[in-house]
């Protein structure tokens, strides 16, 4: 049986679900979930990300890791960690920048790669060959012991969330996911749990307006921040979400670079939400680590985003203006550069990583 008439039956015999636990559903069930079965990255898939936009973006990030480690001094051994590496473009670039402008580094790095989907492990495997990675189904199962650099772009978004709204007699009501009398999915709003508050920012949201609050994004965050605390090392996030609090629903499906009802097609739309920064920043402070965020387009500025374009349209004039197009997308206002953010986690003491002080 297909997921679609799967949820409808698990709803029918148990009652309606959670938004989280149908996001969950649609992403990691291990016979359909989109990214158990189909994930499709790329112009001809479902969605383009900032790495397959441009080879700079992964080339700066490698850049900014060892940047980190030389302020470290230099710590041999170290995990390079990337979490939901995708078709391993990100890492492709960063090691190749790596090898030659700091090939230290690379022999002091022991890579891991953090993936749940079975198709992206084996892309990422073709992708890295000669880095010999090794995999982990969760941040957690990555050894401890040694310092941590963590890169993750849009893993957060992946991480699902819950949605509450006041009722017309301003209770908080929980939505989710239900049958409508045809017996087809449909949302709703169920009783929030007893004794729930909303994040203090949303005391005072008007019925209807929706909440959103991800308790796996806040324990993500308070887990990686606990091993920096611990081990030693900094990690970058980017991801898409406001910068502070601000609420709204914010599931989204893709395919085939088009938005599509999230209730039509599950498991065969990729299915995200914002990253909540403004919590994840807080459960990292609240675990003891530095947090602090800029827009992609500021940080990667920072980090000298136009002068590897320059760089790279002076070796290439024919690609002068591809490339000027990749920096105005990753960079500007009106495209990537103000809804992503990058958020960085450090240790207390640590000098801030590169592009955040
Ligand atoms: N970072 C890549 C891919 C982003 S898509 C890029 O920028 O192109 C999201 C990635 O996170 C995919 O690799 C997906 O399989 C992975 N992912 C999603 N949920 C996950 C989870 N719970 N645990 C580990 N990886 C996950």
């Amino acid at each position: 049986m297909d997921l679609k008439p799967r949820i409808e039956a698990l709803i029918a015999a148990e009652g309606p679900i959670t938004v989280e636990h149908y996001m969950a559903l649609c992403l990691h069930d291990p016979q359909h979930g989109y990214y158990a079965t189909r994930p499709a990255l790329g112009a001809q898939g479902d969605f383009i990300t900032a790495p397959l936009v441009s080879q700079m973006f992964g080339e700066l990030i490698g850049l900014w890791a060892a940047q980190v480690w030389l302020a470290a001094g230099s710590p041999s051994p170290f995990r390079l960690v990337e979490i939901g590496p995708g078709d391993g473009t990100l890492m492709t670039d960063a090691l190749r920048a790596l090898r030659r402008a700091v090939p230290a580094f690379l022999d002091a790095a022991d890579l891991w790669l953090v993936e749940a989907s079975p198709p992206l492990r084996a892309r990422q495997a073709a992708a890295l060959q000669g880095a010999h990675p090794r995999w982990a189904d969760r941040l957690e199962d990555v050894p401890d012991g040694s310092p941590l650099i963590v890169i993750a772009n849009e893993f957060l978004d992946c991480l699902p969330a819950r949605q509450f709204t006041r009722d017309a007699r301003g209770a908080w009501a929980e939505r989710r996911v239900g049958l409508d009398a045809r017996g087809t999915l449909a949302f709703g709003l169920g009783p929030a749990p007893a004794g729930f508050t909303p994040p203090a920012a949303f005391i005072d949201t008007p019925p209807g307006v929706v909440v959103e609050v991800s308790p796996r994004q806040v324990g993500f965050a308070a887990m990686l921040a606990g091993r920096i605390v611990s081990d030693g090392g900094a990690a970058l996030l980017i991801d898409y979400g406001a910068a502070d609090p601000a609420p709204g629903d914010t599931l989204q499906a893709i395919r085939a670079h088009q938005k599509v009802d999230p209730l039509t097609t599950p498991g065969e739309a990729d299915l995200t939400v914002h990253a909540d920064f403004p919590a994840v920043m807080a459960a990292v402070r609240a675990a003891g680590a530095q947090a602090a965020i800029r827009t992609q387009g500021e940080f990667l500025q920072r980090l000298g985003i136009e002068a590897r374009a320059s760089a790279l349209a002076t070796a290439r004039p024919d690609r002068a203006q591809t490339l000027d197009a990749q920096l105005q997308r990753l960079t500007g206002d009106a495209q990537m550069g103000a809804l992503f953010k990058a958020g960085a986690i450090w240790r207390t003491g640590d000098p801030p990583p590169p592009g955040f002080p």
